[in-house]
């Protein structure tokens, strides 16, 4: 199954329960725009580079479109189509005045030099500055590209635009960035988890937790759970994993990966496959690394009592049957990891303002936004007896089909 089936799966789950028309559903499911460029730079040996970028548009009933670029070796149609899909839904859950994009340049950035990412950056925001915009297309960073690209892009958009620091979020703070997006989406992860504790009458203090993946969300979602006495007993990233039963040191593990790059052979825990990591009996299992995780198989060897997604569709759909069959609630990734979007959103205001605001406010705004979200989306469930994905997409699928219906076609 590829990713925008899987994504079209779980929308028409949501689909038969609001009994939407096929008319509504073909509306609500078929992207805007679907952009592809060719992006043709120089290599720093002088030969050509040849490389295909993309920026699907899915919808922008709510507000402009938003949604992250991706520089990885799997990026194509399929998958931007997905992720510009669920980014529709993700904004609408957290209600948040976006539609939803997705996009980026099919390429290995750890193969680029930095004088080659800033050429290909720079030429694929020449190929598409007429579809992105501050009111029309907010583009941020995703896997492969971080503030140092949107920097690259927010300059290339001037020359056509002049000074529009709101084209792009998840810039540097020095250059019209957000205080506090950098930590955003881990932030986001831990207070939702929390809350999905909460309703089990449990607290982050008396739980255990394994993450996969340790690089942005990953990391900050350990270390904020870290500060509220979890326990953290199993990490792992692409080169292995860790394990301790009484709990890794967060921010010792942190030290070490500043120097060391990636998480194998720090000394305060044992090493751990992947796979155990997913199997790992713990009361919550956090997904922070990649898509399609969970298949059928998998999902049935986990112990883990709760799952909380913070990656993008790290869940097939015959993995979440298998959750859903064997009582294990998964808090969706579109809920789950909505703070980096709900951050972005406060730097794309704090942009159009021209007036910073102040960390306290940053974060309390974004704890109140997902811990509302939660709430809705947990009793909606419960009130209609339906996972909660599936009610997130009910709830975002009738705020999106609602926003068409008032506007008119
Ligand atoms: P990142 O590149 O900073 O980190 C990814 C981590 O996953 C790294 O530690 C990497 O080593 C690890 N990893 C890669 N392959 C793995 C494998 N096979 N097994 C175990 N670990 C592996 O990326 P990120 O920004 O932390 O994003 C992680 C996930 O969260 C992605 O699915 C992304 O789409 C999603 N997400 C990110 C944000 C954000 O604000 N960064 C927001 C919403 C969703």
């Amino acid at each position: 199954m590829q990713a925008f089936e899987a994504t079209s799966h779980y929308f028409d789950q949501a689909a038969r329960l609001l009994d939407l028309s096929d008319n509504v559903r073909t509306l609500l499911l078929t992207p805007e725009r679907e952009v592809r460029v060719e992006v043709v730079i120089e290599m720093d040996s002088g030969r050509l580079g040849n490389f295909l970028g993309y920026r699907v548009q899915h919808d922008n009933s709510r507000g402009p479109f938003k949604g992250g670029l991706r520089y990885h070796p799997e990026v194509d149609d399929d998958e931007s189509r997905a992720l510009a899909s669920l980014m529709t839904w993700k904004t609408a859950v957290v209600d948040i005045p976006f539609g939803g994009g997705k996009g980026g340049v099919n390429c290995d950035p750890s193969k680029l030099s930095k004088a080659e990412l800033e050429r290909l950056t720079r030429r694929f925001t020449e190929k598409i500055h007429d579809v992105i915009g501050p009111v029309k297309d907010i583009p941020a960073p995703d896997m492969g590209t971080d503030d140092q690209v949107m920097a690259w892009i927010m300059s290339e958009y001037s020359k056509y635009a002049g000074f529009h620091p709101a084209v792009v979020t998840g810039k540097p703070i020095e250059l019209h960035g957000s205080i506090g997006r950098k930590e955003a989406t881990g932030y986001g992860v831990a207070i939702v988890a929390r809350e999905m504790l909460a309703t089990r009458g449990r607290t982050v203090g008396g739980s255990t937790f394994a993450i996969q993946g340790f690089g942005n969300v990953g990391s900050f979602t350990a270390r904020f759970l870290a500060k509220e006495g979890a326990k953290i007993v199993a990490v792992s990233d692409v080169h292995g994993g860790l394990r301790n039963p009484d709990g890794i040191d967060v921010e010792a593990l942190l030290r070490y990966v500043a120097v060391n790059r990636n998480i194998v052979g720090f000394e305060g825990a044992l090493p751990c496959s992947n796979e155990e990591l997913l199997r790992a009996d713990v009361d919550v299992l956090i997904p922070a690394a990649l898509g399609g995780v969970f298949d059928k198989a998998t999902a049935e060897a986990v112990r883990a009592k709760l799952i909380v997604e913070a990656a993008n569709g790290p869940t097939w759909p015959e993995a979440d049957e298998v959750f859903n069959a064997r009582g294990i609630p998964v808090v969706p990734d579109i809920l789950a990891n909505a703070g980096g979007v709900i951050v972005s959103y406060f730097e794309w205001v704090q942009n159009l303002q021209h007036f910073r605001w102040p960390l306290e406010q940053i974060q309390g705004e974004q704890e109140k936004k997902q811990v509302d979200a939660f709430h809705d989306i947990h009793e909606l469930a419960e009130r209609k007896k339906i996972s909660m994905r599936a009610a997130a997409f009910y709830r975002a699928i009738a705020r999106v089909g609602r926003a068409h219906a008032l506007a008119g076609i």
